[in-house]
């Protein structure tokens, strides 16, 4: 019989996190729900019964986010999957008229945040001697795509992953990076400050992936046998695929 998992999820108001967490419920985990906007927070921990523990949390604050673990109610504090999903893009400069703050949010948000909630809840997963980490990259972050700020911190979260998984070789802790696609969620309203007419134009060429389909892909990961660790996996719609090279005439 599978134990009781305490699964904490970030980026839990939206699209691919809030989507795992339903499949995570569905499945009677306990679970963390952590992103920034409270109200969002509350509406899915009422519509998965409530049990759920809320945590209105900007992971790119390191010292709250310490803190909003090491004071976890006992009954969920031994966390033993945390999926490291939020993160996000922002805007779509290219690099010569880049903006500053887009790349400070991209990279405090998708690399030091999810360092900071690594840190956090690692060290009770080792000791306790169970525990998964499961980090959301991206496509992006292997084949150049999606912009070269976002892509490059997609690029970290891959290769932490695949570190981490080498540094804790010896503990029972595993480390998987999901590594999607396209996805239909708020990513693009998000990179693009809420512009809902060029979203729609970007959304034109789908249907990608549902968030749900990543969430399975989440939970089919965690629910294999504790001694199968999948290191990395990359996962698309039918309906896209990596380009060709691209050659201009000069
Ligand atoms: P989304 O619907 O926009 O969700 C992003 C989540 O991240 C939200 O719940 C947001 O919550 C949270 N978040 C952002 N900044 C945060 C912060 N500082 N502190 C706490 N939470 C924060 O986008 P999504 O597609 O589900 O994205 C989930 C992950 O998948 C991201 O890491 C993204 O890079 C990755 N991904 C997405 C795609 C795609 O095509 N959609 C493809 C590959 C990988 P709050 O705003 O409430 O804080």
């Amino acid at each position: 019989m599978m134990r009781q998992q305490i699964v904490a999820i970030t980026g839990a108001t939206s699209g691919i996190g809030a989507a795992t967490a339903r499949r995570f419920a569905a499945q009677g985990a306990r679970l963390i729900l952590i992103g920034r906007r409270q109200e969002r927070l509350d509406a899915l921990a009422a519509e998965l019964g409530g049990s759920a523990h809320v945590v209105a949390l900007d992971i790119t604050d390191r010292a709250a986010t310490l803190t909003a673990f090491a004071s976890l109610p006992e009954a969920c504090a031994a966390v033993s999957v945390l999926v490291n999903g939020a993160g996000l893009a922002s805007g779509t400069n290219p690099v010569a008229k880049g903006d500053f703050s887009d790349w400070d949010r991209m990279i405090d948000t998708n690399i030091n945040g999810l360092l900071n909630v690594t840190r956090a809840v690692l060290p009770g997963m080792i000791e306790r001697e169970r525990g998964h980490i499961i980090n959301i990259g991206s496509v992006a972050g292997t084949y150049p795509s999606g912009g070269p700020i976002y892509g490059s911190s997609k690029a970290f979260v891959n290769f932490f992953s695949l570190n981490l998984r080498r540094e804790l070789l010896g503990s029972k802790v595993r480390t998987t990076s999901i590594e999607p696609g396209r996805v239909d969620t708020e990513f693009t309203l998000v990179r693009l400050r809420g512009d809902e007419e060029r979203a729609k134009a970007l959304e034109a060429d789908g249907p990608f992936l549902s968030a749900d389909d990543v969430a399975q892909t989440i939970v089919m990961c965690s629910d294999l046998p504790e001694h199968v660790n999948v290191n990395r996996l990359e996962v698309m719609s039918v309906n896209q695929s990596t380009g060709p090279f691209s050659y201009v005439k000069m």
